[in-house]
């Protein structure tokens, strides 16, 4: 074999005997799960964004079938103390949620409740603390081709597939953004305004009083008000095995970059070097002027090289010439159209806040005790007649709820 034939052979990704192939299919009754390759980078300004990176973790001990995979970011503000306790805290709280023994599609039918559930947890024990800081989460579950992703506050997941069209798969909670919030904001008892400088001039972006804060959901944020709340936004997306690619990232990404500027600066490239790229081309865009934090995760193939194919060339040489017509504004006009792409299948989207609509009403009665587990914090508690609507709540988390829909006063006063 001369030089040349070796290096093709080398360079080529090794053939898979159709018996493994077949053997596969069976084992799993899919085709092999997708291999996870992820990328992380980092600017600090106020050293308040924090991530999560959980490549291989099991829904059955000892089982590596069974794994899955976390990915989360957390912008902190007013501090760091909320941004932390939500990285050491949520995972268990979100899995805790999971009723026992199910199997894979029971696991991710179960799973968006379950964020729900453990986001709220998080945040009544963050403030049980007393802390007044808060943090923006958006936490990202990769189980083979199924994505999960909950968020609250305005650090966003972008989903690039082979097809090249970029989708958003998380919400801006952003009071200046987002009308449904700020109404919700204003009936549950909190106030919208803009800062009031000298001379009743309004300044800067719609915030909440008191506190001054821009967003309409987070994690924290004890002092600012109950209608804060951490109801994340959770949707729920299967790929098609082609794959994909994720973005996600703190707002000092997103205020200088628009998700498709993010998803091109760095396409072709492998994830870690990804990262670094999509970090820099916001920098020199705009400057740092916040804390910025990217994690790129790739799902591809198995058996395919680690970067996924780049079909966009010739897309991009099109457009570019068609004079004054930028590319990523051709595709801005229907950035959450996935479906139609047909490489992606909308499994779950739910964004409201209030409780009753996102955890359902099973009961769970334990017969031996008489008590019911809290769909929130998973606590046991004897039925009461107070109960009998919505979610089986125990009464520390009823109160929760009564007071994020502004039926109750501060829990912190
Ligand atoms: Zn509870």
């Amino acid at each position: 074999m001369s030089e040349k034939e070796t290096m093709k052979m080398k360079t080529m990704p090794p053939l898979v005997p159709l018996g493994t192939l077949i053997g596969r299919e069976l084992r799993h009754g899919n085709v092999e799960k997708p291999t996870i390759n992820y990328g992380q980078a980092a600017l600090a300004k106020k050293g308040e964004d924090y991530f999560l990176i959980k490549p291989d973790f099991l829904r059955v001990p000892e089982d590596p079938s069974t794994s899955f995979s976390v990915f989360a970011i957390f912008d902190g503000h007013n501090g760091i103390s909320a941004a932390i306790f939500a990285k050491e805290n949520l995972l268990n709280n979100i899995l805790s949620a999971i009723p026992q023994g199910c199997d894979r599609e029971e696991w991710l039918q179960a799973l968006p409740r379950a964020l729900v559930a453990g986001f709220v947890k998080t945040d009544i024990e963050f403030q049980q603390k007393g802390e007044t800081s808060g943090t923006t989460v958006t936490f990202v579950v990769i189980d083979g081709w199924t994505i999960t992703v909950a968020s609250v506050g305005d650090s966003r997941c972008i989903l690039d597939t082979q097809t090249g069209v970029v989708s958003l798969l998380t919400v801006d909670h952003r009071l200046e953004e987002n009308v449904e919030e700020r109404e919700r904001v204003t009936a549950s008892g909190g106030e919208v305004g803009r800062l009031n400088i000298f001379g009743g001039n309004e300044v800067g972006p719609l915030r909440c009083w008191p506190g001054g804060l821009c967003l309409s959901r987070s994690i924290g944020d004890t002092d600012v008000g109950e209608f804060i709340v951490p109801i994340p936004h959770v949707k729920q997306v299967k790929l098609s095995n082609c794959g994909g690619r994720l973005i996600i990232a703190s707002d000092g990404i997103w205020d200088a970059l628009s998700s498709d500027m993010a998803a091109q600066c760095c396409r072709g490239l492998p994830a870690e070097l990804a990262a670094k790229l999509v970090v820099k081309e916001a920098l020199r865009s705009r400057g740092l002027k916040d804390d910025t934090t990217c994690v790129v995760v790739d799902i591809i193939p198995y058996g395919y090289p680690a970067i996924p194919q780049t079909p966009k060339k010739k897309q991009n040489l099109l457009t570019s010439l068609i004079p004054g017509k930028r590319f990523h504004n051709s595709l801005n006009k229907e950035p959450n159209k996935l479906s139609a792409v047909g490489t992606v299948e909308e499994l779950f989207e739910e964004g409201s806040a209030m409780l009753a609509e996102r955890l359902g009403k099973d009961l769970a009665l334990n017969s031996n005790s008489g008590t019911f587990r809290c769909a929130v914090c998973q606590g046991n508690e004897a039925p009461n007649d107070e109960l009998s609507a919505g979610p089986m709540l125990c009464s520390k988390c009823s109160r929760k709820k009564d007071a994020m829909e502004g039926k109750r006063a501060n829990l912190g006063h």
